[in-house]
């Protein structure tokens, strides 16, 4: 695996253009799949030993000395996703408008179309389906009673679309997409997925490159070692489970990684209601825990 020497040097020749992205992706992957912690290699543990510190840095203790990332490099697939939409939305904005046709073969493609009822007076979908009573349907809306229900194909949809996007009779989400996902979509929203499929055939290359750029500074920032401190067993168990750290005040107890102090170095009023609120809600558990209280 890479080291992190290597990964800087990758990165700045993928950045000047000295590199094609599939050769430095094979480079830096090379034989492991994301998400393998392949990190932890010789190089690695031989960085490591020089940031670790001979105390904790939370408590000052020296049980067990770890040292802690406080964050995690993103995922390559996730930084491709946001750059994809970021590219979409772009596309979107300066490209309006979507050839119909285009647009057609898309939609019968990818979607397979359940067609919906009806209504015959105000283009109302699914109406009541009645089972005794004549005629069978009657709209929810305009309380129309009909017995035959209006249906629309695939081309009739789409021109109305077309026409008026918020049209009534192209609402439901009656396409069903053949993928693995079978998401339910109304044509608004494959539109969305149409544009943005065009979006990602446009700049695919592109896409990829700044993807994997960000993917690259997330890793040289974890193995830089630059965002770790160094705990102790106990400190270290508070932080990955609890996400809790030691009070920065009386450094005697733990707090949510959110809050500044712990409840008890809060301004007296304010730990007056954080405690009793506390109290009131363990009351209240333990009253609704009481046997016959129903
Ligand atoms: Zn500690
Ligand atoms: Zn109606
Ligand atoms: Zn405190």
């Amino acid at each position: 695996m890479v080291k992190y020497s290597e990964v800087i040097v990758l990165k700045d020749k993928l950045a000047n253009g000295e590199i094609r992205l599939e050769a430095a992706q094979a480079q830096f992957w090379n034989d492991f799949k994301e998400g393998q912690r392949s990190w932890h290699t010789k190089d690695w543990h031989e960085r490591r030993s020089q940031f670790i510190k001979d105390k904790c840095e939370i408590c000052g203790s020296n049980d067990t000395l770890t040292l802690q990332h406080l964050s995690h490099p993103i995922r390559y697939s996730e930084y491709l996703r946001d750059i994809t939409r970021e590219y979409a939305n772009q596309h979107i904005n300066t490209n309006p408008v979507v050839d119909k046709y285009e647009f057609s073969n898309y939609v019968l493609n990818k979607y397979d179309y359940v067609p919906v009822p009806f209504c015959p007076n105000c283009n109302n979908s699914n109406p009541d389906k009645r089972v005794r009573k004549l005629p069978q349907y009657r709209c929810t809306a305009c309380r129309h009673e009909f017995d035959n229900p209006v249906y629309r194909s695939v081309d009739e949809l789409i021109s109305i679309f077309f026409d008026n996007k918020d049209a009534m009779e192209v609402r439901d989400k009656c396409f069903i997409s053949k993928d693995e996902w079978g998401n339910k979509h109304n044509l608004s929203n494959i539109r969305y997925w149409f544009q943005r499929e065009q979006a990602k055939n446009k700049d695919a290359e592109k896409i990829a490159k700044e993807a994997f750029l960000l993917y690259l500074n997330d890793t040289i920032k974890y193995l830089s070692f630059d965002d770790t401190i160094t705990a102790c067993k106990k400190c270290a168990f508070h932080f990955d489970i609890n996400k809790m750290d030691l009070c920065p005040k009386c450094k005697q107890y733990y707090k949510g990684l959110q809050y500044p102090t712990c409840i008890q170095c809060l301004p007296e009023e304010r730990r007056k209601t954080v405690l009793e609120s506390i109290a009131f809600r363990k009351d209240w558990r333990e009253m609704n825990q009481q046997p016959g209280m129903d």
